[in-house]
């Protein structure tokens, strides 16, 4: 069998992965939860950090 896709995990930079400047360069790994789009409507991921408490 083919490997089965892997949940969202942030094993590796994000698509939209931009360095947050306000960020130290310590803290920039190249997840997003770093990019300065993080928690922004312009981060596709936002709804995935807001997590699923609401539908
Ligand atoms: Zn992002």
């Amino acid at each position: 069998m083919e490997d089965a896709p892997e949940p969202f995990e942030f094993s590796e930079p994000m698509p939209c992965y931009e360095p947050n400047p306000s960020l130290a360069p310590a803290l920039e790994d190249g997840r997003c939860v770093h990019c300065r789009k993080f928690l922004t409507l312009e981060c596709p991921y936002i709804d995935h950090f807001l997590g699923e408490d609401e539908e």
